[in-house]
């Protein structure tokens, strides 16, 4: 309701998916003082540079607070007629597949949701993707097709409990620091535990790791066929387990004993490294296999993940303490926008297209006759949509898509040509804000109510103790208002009634078999939700709680899948004028496009200035601290040049977070092409093939 906390609140960081609980005491001035929270079971009051610099995130400059229409200050009623208006005229000429929403796992589950049932309940279209897209869709993907469902089967814990921690694709050290941190605590009580790195780079995560393998980017399927070929070879496949609860075990194999030969040829390894790595994974059944955004972001990150899964299920290691294979989200609310259903492939509560039990029961439960059968576009295919004059309406919610997409000058052109595009941000340090039609003045970290899940699958509420600045008001209120103007009232008094609406559409179409589900809290009252403290899913309504999935053996789906994996290398390969194959990610004490924590001068301080890494034997002369262009077949950055010889040779490393706001010439998305995975849909974020050379 927008008014002022006098008292210490319990709410959760809003950056990375550790998902960490914060206790935010505020000064009465606008301010917070910011601590970990002892009680949260995610960080157990630990917190990273990023959430204990949050109270210096808190000021109102550069802050969007009164809605705009066409560049003037409108009321919100004028903006909200506008907004109608456009979508209507949007449907008019294009129908529902030329309308659409482009979300973010920033938005809390509650946003999420009511953004999900507008797209797909009001507007008729399955044209909603999130930013998820380019951070977990792999995952997903991977998830399904193993499982049966998007399921997570481990919990943090089972990093502390774990002999051996593989970590791969991940620089867990900056990009998910309280885990890293947590492994590391773990790993000082109980010297024998050990962590491998499997990763291009050598990065910080490295230290202290008792093995790092610097594979070729890309190259992760043939390093895991060799692996499942070795376990299968070695009498560490678990017959019972595979007997009694999976399937495609000979093929999965099959495949992996095409590939395991040539697995050092794939990777640049040395064979002698792949079989430490083998012969260690190996002898500790309690194994997690962690990975993150090097796996996910790749033309084969679904590929990548189920050839990590698949080694678990072979051995049977998965479900048990300490044992798993286990994706960490990049976004503080990434699972949130799965559960919700707020990506093009999905319905919302996990419900699927494709079970016509689960639609009607959605169609039904939302009065929503239109409600589309079939997934929309996904990011890439959205934006070339709207390059292609094919959407006509466009709502961008908390993203930042001219800086976060693939192709980003082919973006920015096709955002600059949007016949109608509406934008609801917190901040005029947005790029694509820049864009807009319409501007919609959204409340912030420590302003907004709601919840959202972790990596592990706990629930956390996130508690507004500051007022609402301006004419600033919650993402789910804008839609909801907008809706009504379409003739469809929500009805929502705030987010508690969002939040028991999405736990209801859990329980639908039950006895499916779902994994997701939270109807157990469908009845909240205002009160309860108000105090909830942190709570991992599934909550069903009677019965007990699952602490890790498939724990018994059983998955989901009648049998678990261990799913062939062909090996294929990333779409763009290097050439004579692009010889260098560029890798992206994060720093340690940025967040996504900087619009926070790019205000914070200690977060500043760490990585002041765009910088691209080399390998000094590929620097050709070009001077370690010198300015460099780089360019592929797209586009152009300039950095500072650093020269590591961490480096993998043959690539570069560059951090994706600079935006025209604070570096117009570093934009490292407008060097990658829009290639993405054909199964999840991902953009093949890590890979480019570019040239250095003086700026
Ligand atoms: Fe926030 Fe992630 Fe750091 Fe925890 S580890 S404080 S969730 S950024």
């Amino acid at each position: 309701d927008g008014s002022i906390a006098q008292r210490a609140i319990r709410t959760t960081c809003p950056y990375c998916g550790v998902g960490c609980g914060v206790v935010a005491t505020p000064d009465g001035r606008g301010g917070a003082a910011i601590a970990g929270d002892a009680t949260h079971p995610a960080n157990a009051g630990r917190l990273c540079s990023k959430g204990t610099a949050l109270g210096e995130t808190l000021s109102l400059d550069e802050r969007l607070l009164h809605p705009e229409v066409n560049g003037k200050r409108a009321s919100w009623d004028a903006a909200l007629d506008a907004v109608a208006e456009g979508f209507r005229r949007g449907l008019a000429q294009h129908g529902p597949d030329g309308v659409a929403l482009y979300v973010s796992g920033q938005l809390l589950t509650e946003d999420y949701y009511a953004a999900n049932r507008f797209a797909k309940g009001v507007l008729g279209t399955a044209n909603i993707d999130s930013n998820s897209r380019l951070c977990m869709a792999s995952a997903v993907a991977a998830h399904i097709r193993a499982f049966g469902e998007d399921v997570v089967p481990g919990v943090y814990d089972d990093l502390e409990l774990a002999d051996t921690i593989v970590l791969v694709g991940s620089n867990l050290a900056w990009c998910h620091p309280v885990l890293f941190q947590r492994i590391q605590a773990a790993k000082a009580r109980r010297p024998t535990m050990q962590v491998i790195v499997v990763d291009p780079r050598r990065t910080a995560t490295c230290e202290g790791a008792a093995l790092h393998l610097p594979l070729r980017p890309g190259s992760d399927v043939a390093l895991f066929a060799s692996l499942l070929v070795h376990l299968a070879d070695h009498d560490h496949a678990h017959a019972a387990y595979l007997g009694a609860h999976t399937e495609g075990a000979a093929e999965a194999l099959a495949a992996a004993r095409s590939i395991a030969p040539r697995a050092a040829e794939f990777t640049g390894l040395d064979p002698a490294a792949i079989a430490r790595f083998c012969a260690a994974w190996a002898r500790s059944p309690r194994t997690v296999t962690l990975w993150s955004q090097g796996v996910n972001q790749s033309s084969a990150g679904t590929d990548k993940a189920n050839a990590i899964i698949n080694c678990h299920l072979l051995t049977g290691r998965i479900g048990t303490p300490g044992a798993g294979p286990f994706s960490v989200t990049g976004q503080p609310n990434a699972m949130g926008g799965r559960e919700t259903g707020a990506l093009a492939t999905m319905l919302a509560g996990h419900l699927r297209f494709d079970v016509p039990a689960e639609h009607a029961a959605l169609a039904a439960f939302w009065r929503a006759p239109a409600l589309p059968t079939a997934p929309g576009l996904k990011a890439t295919q959205l934006f070339a949509a709207l390059a292609e004059q094919r959407i006509g309406a466009l709502w961008v919610m908390a993203t930042n898509p001219a800086v976060s997409l693939p192709n980003g000058d082919g973006v920015r052109a096709a955002l600059a040509r949007a016949p109608f595009l509406v934008v609801s941000e917190t901040t005029r340090r947005s790029d694509t804000a820049g864009y807009a039609h319409v501007r919609l003045p959204a409340l912030a970290w420590g302003e907004k109510d709601g919840t959202v899940t972790n990596s592990e699958r706990v629930i956390s509420r996130q508690r507004g103790f500051l007022p609402w600045p301006g004419d600033a008001r919650p993402d789910w209120w804008a839609v909801a208002q907008v809706a009504a103007r379409l003739g469809t009232a929500f009805g929502w008094k705030g987010p508690a009634a969002i939040f028991r609406e999405h736990a209801a559409v859990t329980g639908l179409a039950r006895p499916s078999r779902r994994a997701f589900d939270i109807s157990g809290l469908a009845q909240l009252s205002d009160a309860q939700y108000d105090a909830l403290a942190p709570t991992r899913w599934p909550v069903p309504p009677h019965g007990t709680a699952t602490r890790r999935f498939f724990a018994a053996g059983g998955t989901l789906a009648p049998r678990a899948c261990l799913v062939p994996t062909p090996f294929r290398a990333p779409v763009e390969d290097v050439c004579s004028a692009f010889p260098l194959r560029l890798l992206t990610g994060r720093l340690r004490d940025q967040w996504h496009s900087m619009t926070r924590t790019g205000t914070v001068p200690r977060l500043m301080a760490h990585a002041p200035e765009p910088v691209l890494t080399l390998h000094p034997q590929d620097a050709a002369g070009l001077p370690d601290g010198g300015l460099v262009e780089a360019r592929s077949a797209r586009g152009s950055a300039v950095f500072r040049l650093a020269l590591d010889e961490g480096q993998r040779r043959g690539t570069a490393f560059a951090p994706m977070h600079w935006t025209a706001q604070f570096a117009p010439a570093a934009r490292v998305n407008a060097l990658v092409a829009p290639h993405a995975d054909p199964v999840s849909f991902q953009p093949e974020l890590k890979n480019a093939a570019i040239r250095v050379a003086p700026f």
